[in-house]
C-alpha cells in the first residue's frame, strides 16, 4: 500500500474501503432530508480521486445504470486512486422524472459552483460541489439527449484543454464535440477548477439503452487503464475517431412546412443531397424533402414525429472524406450497430 489518503466528506472512507452513503444536499418541503446516493471506493494504493456523476438532469437515466455498475464493478484492492460515484445528483428531478428540479424549474447543470445563501440549485450545487467535486483530479459527466430528442453517443470535452485532451482520447468515443461547456456547467466549473472533466452525451432519455450503457463502462475502463487507476484494465478503442471542432461545418436542420416528420436515413452518415427526412402534410399532398446540404453525421435528431416550422429536425456536422470513408468501412463490416451509436 502506497501513502493513500482517507476520502473526507461528512465522515472518513479509509484506504481499502468501500461506502454506500447518502449525503444531504436540501430538503424537502416537509423538512425531510433530500439525500444524494453516493458509493465512494478508496483504492489500497495511491492514485487519482475520480468522479463520475449521473442524472444532473433528473430523466436522464443512462448514466444512472453506468455508475451503478461501476460502483458495483470495482473492489477497493483493485483500485490506485479513489471513485467517488455521484448516482444521482438531482434528486428532486430523478423523483419527478424531469430535467430540471421541479421547484421553478431550475437547471442543476447551470448552477454550479453554487453558493450558500443563493437559490435552491445554487445551493445543492455548492453541497455537490463543495463536498464531492472540489477533492477530485478528473471526472466524467453522464448525460442524455433531452426528451423527444436523441443524440449519437458522444463525448463533449474542450480538446484545447491537454489535460482535457488526454481524458477524452483515453475515453475512446468515436466522436468529440470540442469547446468550452457553459460557464456554469459542471464541465466548465470543474474544468477551470483544474480538475478536467467530459461530458458522455448518449442516448435517450428516460431509458436504459444496454449498448451504449456497455459502451460507457468500456470508455470508464479505458481512462482507468490510462491513469493505472485499474492498471490491467483493459483499453477499448474505437474504430474511427472524429474530432468536431468550432470551425467544422455544423447545422440544425429545421423544418420549413408544419406536418408529419419520417426520418428515411439509413445510417447516421449521410452524403451530400440525400434525404434526411421527408415532412407531409396529414392527406399527403403536400411534401417537403430535407436533404443533407453536406456529407455528414446525424449527431441528434428528433424523436416527436410532428413538426411547425422552425422545429429542429436533426443536428448535422461535416465529416471529411477520410472519415466518412472509415465510417463506412465501418458499416460494411456489420460491426455497425444502430443501437450502439443513437
Ligand atoms: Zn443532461
Amino acid at each position: 500500500m502506497a501513502n493513500q489518503a482517507p476520502f473526507r466528506y461528512d465522515a472518513e472512507v479509509d484506504p481499502g474501503d468501500t461506502r454506500h452513503v447518502r449525503c444531504e444536499i436540501s430538503e424537502t418541503y416537509l423538512g425531510d432530508p433530500i439525500e444524494i446516493p453516493v458509493t465512494i471506493i478508496n483504492g489500497e494504493h495511491d492514485g487519482p480521486v475520480v468522479y463520475i456523476s449521473a442524472a444532473l438532469h433528473g430523466d436522464e437515466l443512462n448514466g444512472v445504470k453506468v455508475v451503478q455498475e461501476v460502483a458495483d464493478r470495482y473492489e477497493p484492492t483493485d483500485i490506485h486512486g479513489t471513485l467517488v460515484c455521484l448516482h444521482v445528483c438531482n434528486v428532486p428531478g430523478y423523483l419527478a422524472q424531469q430535467r430540471y428540479i421541479p421547484i421553478y424549474d431550475l437547471d442543476l447543470n447551470r448552477s454550479f459552483p453554487g453558493k450558500a445563501g443563493a437559490n435552491t440549485a445554487e445551493r445543492m450545487a455548492n453541497a455537490l460541489y463543495s463536498t464531492f467535486i472540489s477533492q477530485c483530479d478528473l471526472g466524467i459527466d453522464l448525460h442524455t439527449s433531452t426528451r423527444n430528442r436523441t443524440t449519437m453517443y458522444h463525448v463533449r470535452a474542450d480538446m484545447e484543454n491537454p489535460a482535457v485532451e488526454r481524458l477524452s482520447r483515453s475515453f475512446g468515443s468515436n466522436l468529440v464535440l470540442s469547446g468550452e461547456a457553459d460557464g456554469s456547467s459542471l464541465r466548465s466549473v470543474a474544468t477551470n477548477d483544474g480538475i478536467p472533466t467530459i461530458t458522455v452525451e448518449m442516448g435517450r432519455a428516460h431509458r436504459f439503452q444496454p449498448a451504449l450503457i456497455d459502451r460507457a463502462l468500456a470508455g470508464i475502463e479505458s481512462v482507468f487503464a490510462e491513469y493505472e487507476i485499474v492498471p490491467e484494465a483493459t483499453v477499448s478503442w474505437p474504430g474511427w475517431t472524429k474530432i468536431i471542432n468550432s470551425s467544422d461545418e455544423k447545422t440544425w436542420l429545421r423544418a420549413d412546412t408544419g406536418g408529419l416528420v419520417e426520418m428515411t436515413y439509413e445510417h447516421p452518415l449521410v452524403y451530400q443531397g440525400e434525404t434526411i427526412c421527408r415532412i407531409t402534410n396529414h392527406f399527403k399532398t403536400r411534401e417537403k424533402v430535407v436533404t443533407a446540404p453536406f456529407t455528414g453525421l446525424i449527431v441528434g435528431v428528433l424523436q416527436n414525429p410532428v413538426a411547425a416550422p422552425g422545429h429542429p429536425l436533426c443536428h448535422f456536422v461535416s465529416v471529411d472524406e477520410t472519415t466518412a470513408a472509415e465510417i463506412e468501412r465501418e458499416i460494411e463490416s456489420g460491426e455497425f450497430s444502430e443501437d450502439a451509436w443513437i
